[in-house]
């Protein structure tokens, strides 16, 4: 296992800005300025991973290095692969635990787009550093509970984080009894190499979703189950 916790990081403010639709001249933008540099010595994500082994697949059925998963797309997906990588990253415990006051809605609403950020540079940092380290090329992902809950459930947290241990002593993310990440701004999952890119997303019929990476392929999704192997 592999724990990245000391990464270089600084955050884009003009790409905040953007995303927020803030203009670079205007009070806003100064007050975020501001927000960012009394967190800035709080922005510590972090991340872990393991390299595992696939040992066993079934119809819908994975054993990654021991520990069983059960979800249909998931072992389509890693038909042709041999090594995986599962992992789980977050935007910090330092970060998560710095609060504003309750009716500065707006204070709110940037500090949670900081964290986003966070996390985002994060899991850009931890697939590249996957692609050097391990010489690969395109690399994608699936997570418990993404898309929709049908794909691999999210109550296959539990055994996602069976294979570090200690999670919260290790990089400060605990799950909840409702399979939730605490800090929220964290993700988890199995990165794996691909020659075509998949993403959840192109299983995913919601109608209306900011965070769509890809449109919704309802051709794709019958593929997964169209024969039983
Ligand atoms: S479309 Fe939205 S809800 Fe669906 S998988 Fe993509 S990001 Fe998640």
């Amino acid at each position: 296992m592999e724990i990245l916790d000391d990464v270089p990081m600084e955050l884009d403010v003009d790409r905040l800005l953007k995303k927020l639709h803030i203009d670079k001249e205007s009070k806003n933008a100064e007050d975020i300025q501001g927000l960012i540099e009394t967190v800035a010595p709080a922005i510590k994500p972090k991340a872990l991973y393991e390299v595992s082994y696939i040992q066993h697949k079934n119809y819908d059925i994975v054993d990654i290095g021991g520990v069983i998963f059960k979800s249909r797309v998931l072992r389509v997906n890693l038909d042709k692969v041999e090594r995986v990588f599962p992992y789980i990253a977050t935007c910090g415990r330092e970060l998560d635990e710095i609060v504003v006051p309750s009716d500065d809605l707006l204070r709110q609403f940037w500090l949670d787009s900081i964290k986003e950020m966070a996390l985002h540079a994060m899991r850009e940092y931890l697939a590249n550093h996957l692609k050097e380290r391990y010489a690969l090329g395109q690399l994608s992902k699936m997570s418990p509970g993404s898309g929709s809950q049908d794909l691999w459930p999210i109550e296959q947290q539990r055994q996602l984080f069976s294979i570090f241990g200690n999670v919260e002593e290790l990089i400060g993310v605990t799950l909840t009894e409702s399979f939730l990440m605490i800090p929220i701004k964290s993700v988890s999952g199995i990165y794996f190499p691909t020659e075509i890119r998949f993403e959840s997303c192109q299983l995913c019929p919601r109608e209306v979703c900011r965070s769509r990476r890809a449109p919704y392929d309802k051709d794709l999704l019958a593929s997964f189950y169209k024969d039983r192997a």
